[in-house]
């Protein structure tokens, strides 16, 4: 997906972020005039500030629960706190991002005649009773528990796509993320992957919630965007929703174990309590976006870490370094 295409005039919000600042790359890339917007709530103005000198590279710090307009052909929707402790809180806002941060942006592609992509969430299916995930289970989401605000907010924001797909006929696509770790994610972001890098290369305790039984799939970051690429290319006709993520399951003591064994670490692993409604199992089947994309993902766990090791090894060593250097 490296191949230049027509250029277009693309916004990203949530651009500053961990997903958002690899996507504003790629389209970089690919020749597009990218449109970087964030509020930097977990978002860093280092994430992008190799790109601002870069052609075609514009950044707007504005937050998408206010209307905004602006001339463009597509927009990623990637704003909001992905992280369980980032998204808690302040939980009101993250489900203001997620519906009338969309709505704004429905309005803005309605306007615009853009064509519009949602990151909505394998967090849809919540605790799922159905496993592996696939795109016709409905989920199973507590929606006054901790986790609501993101799962519910992403919910409707489903909604609200469809809504202005079949009143408006907006173009929608709609991709359902995997849990996704690489380069660029910040170290005190409380995800499992960077926490147990960081506790690791420091030789803190690895905190596993619960007794570590309870399962992920950990999808890599390159192998995410270029499904993302590939789904706003994809006909007009499709709209997804698609699973998009890596379908290898590990239990996270298995993760734990990876993570100290590739990093040399004297970390020994400690259990804390489960989070209220942690998923139990996570596992996409992908046999859709495998169809209807072409698309599935390359990187190993193994391998993955090991990039990811690196980067918070050099990140760590000058907490100072441009986020590029350290990508
Ligand atoms: P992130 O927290 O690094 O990035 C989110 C970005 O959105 C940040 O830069 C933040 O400052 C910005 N933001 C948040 N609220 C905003 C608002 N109201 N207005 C403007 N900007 C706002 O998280 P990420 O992992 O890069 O996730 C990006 C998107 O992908 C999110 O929508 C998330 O829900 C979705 N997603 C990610 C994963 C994953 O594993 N990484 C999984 C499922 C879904
Ligand atoms: N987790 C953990 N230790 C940590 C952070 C997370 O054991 O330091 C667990 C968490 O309880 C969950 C899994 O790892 O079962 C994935 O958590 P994360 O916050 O990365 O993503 P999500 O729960 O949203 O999938």
């Amino acid at each position: 997906m490296q191949k230049k295409e027509v250029s277009k005039k693309i916004l990203v919000t949530g651009g500053a972020g961990f997903l958002g600042s690899h996507l504003c790359e790629a389209l970089l890339r690919s020749g597009h005039r990218v449109t970087c917007l964030d509020n930097f709530s977990t978002g860093l103005r280092r994430n992008i500030q190799h790109l601002e000198n870069a052609k075609g590279f514009d950044f707007i710090e504005h937050d998408i629960i206010t209307p905004i307009d602006l001339d463009v052909d597509q927009i990623f929707n990637l704003a909001c706190p992905a992280s369980p402790p980032h998204y808690q809180a302040d939980p009101v806002h993250t489900t203001l991002t997620s519906v009338l941060g969309s709505l704004n942006l429905l309005e803005l592609a309605r306007r615009r005649g853009a064509r519009i992509f949602q990151a909505s969430t394998s967090e849809v299916y919540g605790d799922p009773y159905v496993h592996p995930q696939v795109e016709s289970y409905w989920g199973n989401v507590n929606s006054f528990g901790p986790r609501a605000c993101y799962d519910e907010g992403k919910r409707c924001a489903e909604t609200l796509f469809f809504d202005y797909h079949q009143s408006h006929g907006v173009a929608i696509k709609i991709a359902r993320i995997f849990n996704t770790y690489g380069p660029r994610m910040g170290p005190d972001d409380g995800r499992v992957v960077s926490n147990f890098i960081v506790q690791a290369l420091k030789g803190d305790d690895i905190t596993v919630y619960g007794d570590g039984s309870q399962t992920r799939s950990f999808c890599f970051v390159d192998d995410l965007i270029d499904g993302f690429l590939r789904l706003m290319a994809s006909p007009e006709t499709f709209t997804g929703p698609v699973n998009l993520g890596n379908p290898c399951e590990f239990t996270i003591g298995a993760l734990a174990r990876h993570v100290i064994e590739l990093t040399g670490s004297t970390s020994r692993m400690v259990y804390r309590p489960l989070p209220v409604d942690d998923p139990r199992q996570r596992r996409p089947n992908i046999s859709f976006a495998m169809r209807e994309l072409d698309w599935q993902p390359r990187t190993t766990l193994l391998a993955g870490l090991k990039k990811t090791i690196r980067h918070f090894e050099r990140l760590l060593a000058n907490p100072e370094l441009e986020f590029a250097e350290v990508a």
